[in-house]
């Protein structure tokens, strides 16, 4: 089957039957719900996109792996070098059209070198089960899947092991045919809108943590897996003038829950296999980093573009100077990231397993110095754009005949634009800047792909220091002779 069209995906969900929840009540059809609305646009419309001319070469490729044709943010296994660098061109320009590109890609990708270390240090055969499931994805339109790595956690401090009451994923039972799991997956990204869920460990384990070693992937609707969805932060009704990414972009998040889940033996890719675990967080936090950086250049992109148009429909522009100024930041900012992005596919490493790692000093270098700009640009936003973002008159009263005319006159502003244009201007910044979707970007931006924190672990464990304090010596005469050149 080729790769689905949005409307092919929307039908696809009919023969679906997931247990969902959407503020506490079960929901029976996905495709049609209201709070679900956004998710399945979301991606229905990627499907479209990507056959879009000027996308179509780069978005769409044949696959090495099952000779289909394949969404390559998707579905990827990426291993080319260049892979890296059309996927963070791409990445960065869908995500400064609709916040959130999806990557599945780099979970396949990630998932499928953690598998290769498995079988290369156990002996198993795991990988060509996952090789299956893929072709299985590529032959049947190409469909999503929910990427369930996050656990619940518990008490940060501890293993799972030796939580009060783990709820961290784990095996609960092996039977014959396969292996009973439960526990919980938090932050599901559009989880309601897949086909099948992959769950995957994430983090380092002990030996006595073996158990929530686990990784599979099962069809969303299978028994004992339940979605807990949190409504998309965009409007449920059609309002685009008022929000005009949010009401057509972006999703649900969800919480997943696994109750005695049943998952058949080829349907599992690791199985007890602590030691490594940590190789998944570590790939991660390489290759979806990588793409963390171009998607945040993207942002940054769409801040600069939303900007400089509220200034030039409030009568200002890129002349103003502090204007000008802080719009200049916020594109060397997306630069920033978005080298770092090619500069860390540039020094990638191949992993034994085929895939391209790119280098993580580099990525998560990159991605630390955006993140910590993006509060500075959503200020910005609020500077140039002006107090209108947070308390002009809604969509509804712009319609309403009556009050259209006095609002008209009183919210005009550069006469070159109409008072309509300003207002969709504007709010386009409201949509970004002061609404709930402020918050998903921000969660986005400074949580999704690890917390900021662990951009520094990775930095300070990379990072030679001793050859630079070694350097210094040298040069300051501490302790070394310096050499007479
Ligand atoms: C919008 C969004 C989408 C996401 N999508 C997905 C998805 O599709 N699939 C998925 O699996 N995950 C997803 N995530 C999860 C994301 O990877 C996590 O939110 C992120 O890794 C942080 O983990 P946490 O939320 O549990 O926060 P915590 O780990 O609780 O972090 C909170 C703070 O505590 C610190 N901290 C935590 N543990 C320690 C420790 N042991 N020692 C010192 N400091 C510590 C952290 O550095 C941070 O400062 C998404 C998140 C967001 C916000």
């Amino acid at each position: 089957m080729t790769i689905f069209t949005g409307d092919q995906y929307r039908e696809s969900l009919k023969e679906l039957s997931p247990e969902i929840y959407v503020r506490g009540e079960r929901i029976d059809d996905v495709a049609a719900h209201p709070l679900l609305r956004q998710t399945v646009n979301h991606i229905a419309s990627g499907y479209d996109l990507i056959s879009e001319p000027e996308m179509r070469d780069r978005a769409i490729m044949r696959s090495p792996i099952s000779g289909e044709e394949i969404p390559r943010l998707l579905m990827h296994i990426q291993q080319e070098k260049e892979d890296l660098i059309i996927k963070a061109e791409l990445t960065r320009e869908i995500s400064a059209q609709r916040i959130c590109t999806g990557c599945g890609s780099n979970m396949l990708s990630v998932t499928w070198s953690m598998i290769h270390d498995i079988d290369a240090a156990h002996g198993t055969d795991y990988l060509s089960r996952y090789r299956d499931f893929i072709v299985r994805l590529h032959t049947s339109g190409c469909p999503p899947f929910a990427w369930c790595m996050m656990d619940p956690k518990g008490d940060r401090m501890l293993p799972p092991s030796r939580q009060k009451e783990p709820s961290d994923l784990r095996i609960v039972e092996r039977k014959p045919g396969g292996i009973v799991v439960s526990g919980a997956k938090l932050h599901t990204t559009l989880g309601p809108g897949a086909h099948y869920v992959v769950a995957v460990p994430c983090r380092a384990l002990g030996r006595e943590d073996a158990n929530f070693a686990v990784s599979f992937a099962v069809p969303i609707d299978t028994k004992g897996i339940r979605m807990i969805a949190r409504p998309s932060p965009g409007p449920s009704r059609d309002v685009f003038m008022e929000s005009p990414l949010s009401s057509r972009f972006l999703g649900v998040e969800a919480l997943t829950i696994f109750d005695n889940v049943f998952v058949p033996e080829e349907n599992i890719f690791m199985c007890g296999e602590w030691e490594q675990a940590v190789n998944l967080s570590l790939y991660f936090a390489s290759l979806h980093r990588q793409s963390k950086c171009a998607c945040s250049a993207g942002h940054c992109d769409l801040f600069a573009g939303a900007a400089a148009l509220a200034a030039e429909v409030n009568g200002l522009g890129m002349k103003t100077g502090h204007i000008r100024d802080k719009i200049t930041e916020m594109i060397m900012n997306g630069e920033t990231g978005y080298g770092c992005a090619l500069g860390a596919a540039v020094s990638a490493r191949r992993h034994p397993g085929g895939v391209w790692l790119p280098d993580p000093l580099i990525v998560n270098s990159g991605l630390n110095t955006i993140r910590s700009n993006i509060g500075k640009h959503l200020e910005y936003l609020h500077d140039i754009a002006g107090g209108l973002i947070t308390t002009m008159p809604t969509e509804a009263d712009w319609n309403n005949p009556v009050l259209r005319p006095f609002i008209d006159k009183a919210l005009r502003g550069n006469a070159r634009y109409t008072t309509e244009e300003r207002l969709r201007a504007l709010n386009l910044v409201q949509d970004l800047a002061a609404s709930r979707t402020t918050g998903t970007i921000l969660g986005f931006t400074i949580n999704a792909a690890g917390s900021p924190a662990t951009n520094q672990v990775v930095v300070r464990r990379l990072y030679d220091l001793q050859k630079q304090i070694d350097r210094a010596r040298q040069i300051a005469s501490i302790g070394i002779p310096i050499r007479k050149e």
